[in-house]
Formats: structure tokens, sequence, C-alpha cells
């Protein structure tokens, strides 16, 4: 799998991750960056930073931009998704408190696992079921019906701030049941119809 050119993420997707962290749901899509230097493979070991006392796991449903995309419709922008993979938003928690935004939170090396392959964006989206498993027992499981702003949207969304360019990648946000991540456990983030991303941690 190519690096992604850019990687834009959607923050508080999920009403009940919202929750979870205490903030409200926003009326549009919270977005940040995470740099392209974050992204690992299927297999790759997760490095914990010295700097944290609290890194998380964030399972979420990756969109790959196929076309360039620019103040795109959904329809067209449904015709310029490569396909969807499994992301890690891997998320030093306590950092992103500290700091106000988040960009040494989220942007790590190794922070942002990805794979282990595309696939086409099936045709009931909604369905696509995300799950993390930490050492084999589940901490996160929802389908992308419970997103705030759907798959699609987001994309159009997006390309109206920015052009979307070949092998971009959107990390559409997580639901509840983040969780810490130790060294030595093993964090699986599985999409449905794509897979399981499964990454070590030291
Ligand atoms: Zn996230």
């Amino acid at each position: 799998m190519n690096r992604p050119g850019k990687i834009v993420c959607v923050g508080r997707n999920y009403a009940a991750h919202a929750k979870e962290l205490g903030n409200d749901v926003p009326d549009k899509p919270l977005l940040f960056l995470k740099p392209p230097s974050a992204v690992i493979a299927d297999g790759d070991t997760i490095i914990l930073p010295p700097d944290s006392n609290q890194v998380e796991h964030e399972a979420e449903i990756g969109i790959v931009i196929g076309k360039r995309l620019r103040n795109v419709s959904e329809s067209e922008a449904i015709a310029g998704i490569a396909g969807i993979t499994c992301v890690n938003d891997v998320t030093a928690r306590d950092l992103q408190k500290a700091d106000g935004q988040w960009t040494r939170a989220k942007g790590f090396d190794t922070f942002c696992p990805m794979g282990p392959r595309v696939v086409p964006l099936p045709a009931k989206y909604g369905d696509i079921e995300v799950m993390a498993r930490v050492n084999g027992k589940e901490r996160q499981h929802a389908k992308a019906s419970e997103m705030v702003f759907g798959l699609v949207y987001l994309v159009s969304y997006i390309s109206r701030i920015m052009t979307l360019e070949p092998g971009d990648l959107i990390a559409t946000g997580t639901p509840d049941g983040v969780g810490p991540l130790a060294p030595g456990d093993t964090v699986e983030i599985e999409v449905s119809g794509v897979g399981v991303l499964k990454n070590p941690v030291r």
C-alpha cells in the first residue's frame, strides 16, 4: 500500500465516543490532519513514545481516494473513492488534552497503522462494521450507520475545503470504547469486508 499524500481525520463522529470523552457532537465535521510519516503497515510495531503516559487505540473505517476530487457532490464522491481499509488513529490522550490542538498527540511515528488491503466501497456502506480488539478482547464495535456524518458525505464535505488526491486517506472517526495500549499488547482493527489490521505495541 502506498503512503498517502495526506491523512484527513474526523473527530467526534460517533455520539457515544464524543460522550465518553465529555464532548458534544459537532454540528459540522471536526477535521484534523495526521502526518503521512505516521503510517505503518499490518504487522509493523506501534512504538509508545516516552512523552506520553496514555496512548490509546482508535478503530476507524479508512477511505482511500482514487481520483482527484475538488468541490464534488456525494454521487461524484462515490465515483472517486478507491475503496475502504482499516485505520488505527493511535492517540496520546494525555497530550491531546494538554495541548489544546492535536498535532503532537496524533502525529508520532507509527501512530497511523493502515491496511491490510483496500476493498471497494460496498453499496450498503452504512452496514460496514468496525471493531477493535486488544490481546483478543473486544474493545470497540460499531456500524457506519452510527456515524454523525456518513462516509460519502465526508468525502464531499472535505473536497469543498481541500483538493483530495489519489491515495489520500480519510479516517472517518472512532466509536466508543477507546482505551489504553501497553507494551506487549497486540491491537487488531477489523473492518467488515476488509479484514484485520494487526500491530504489536512496544
Ligand atoms: Zn480518530
